[in-house]
């Protein structure tokens, strides 16, 4: 899926929504991240000792419990920071003050850093843009490592749908611009990893996703 460099990726779905965690890692440097560490830390821990790899940090798609409801507990645990996402999702990270939301345990955490529209993360060696993409959440992120032709999307789209939009400050149309204007021109190549369910390619979606295939978009 990664084509010929440092960046590696491994899926550990987490919490009772089957919610796609990336462990990604640069093979260089053996430094890594996590992408959603949702919950399950235990086998997230399992994951990072399988690999061999230090996490350095904590990356972060969006406010969404099954995408980083134990993501304080865990950055505490592992000594690193909280990248993300973008600040129009602190009322959703404020909620996890509650301690569960649908039946996923939470607890409130403050990033070290919010992301916004242009900005860059580093793994290792390796750099990720960082795409704002409001519209399931408003501060919903994603991350794109082009040389590798790869993106972690969270809830914006799946493979053959997109992300809720009938949350509080959800918004239909803003996610199907998102999807429209933000990642369509990075590539019909680039590869998809979903916040759940399976991967697939941004071309794919542009020519069978009913919801936002270039057929009903042009
Ligand atoms: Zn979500
Ligand atoms: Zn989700």
């Amino acid at each position: 899926m990664t084509k010929e460099t440092p960046l590696r990726i491994g899926i550990v779905p987490v919490t009772v929504y089957q919610q796609n965690c990336s462990l990604i890692w640069c093979t260089k440097t053996m430094k890594g991240a996590l992408v959603d560490p949702g919950g399950d830390l235990d086998r997230l821990k399992q994951a990072i000792a399988q690999t061999g790899i230090t996490v350095e940090k904590l990356l972060i798609t969006h406010g969404h419990m099954d995408h980083c409801g134990l993501a304080g507990v865990l950055a505490r645990d592992l000594g690193v920071p909280i990248e993300g996402p973008h600040e129009g999702d602190k009322f959703w990270i404020d909620g996890h003050a509650r301690g569960m939301i649908e039946g996923v345990p939470t607890e409130v955490f403050t990033p070290d850093r919010w992301l916004k529209d242009g900005d860059t993360v580093t793994v290792g060696d390796l750099t990720l843009d960082v795409i704002h993409c409001p519209g399931h959440t408003p501060g919903h992120v994603v991350f794109v490592h082009c040389e590798a032709r790869v993106a972690m999307v969270g809830d914006v789209l799946f493979a053959g749908s997109i992300g809720r939009t009938d949350f509080p400050r959800g918004d239909h149309a803003t996610l199907i611009a998102s999807i429209t204007q933000k990642l369509w021109p990075l590539g019909d190549d680039i590869t998809f990893i979903p916040g759940h369910g399976p991967n697939s390619t941004f071309g794919h979606e542009r020519r069978t996703n009913p919801f936002v295939s270039d057929g009903k978009f042009g």
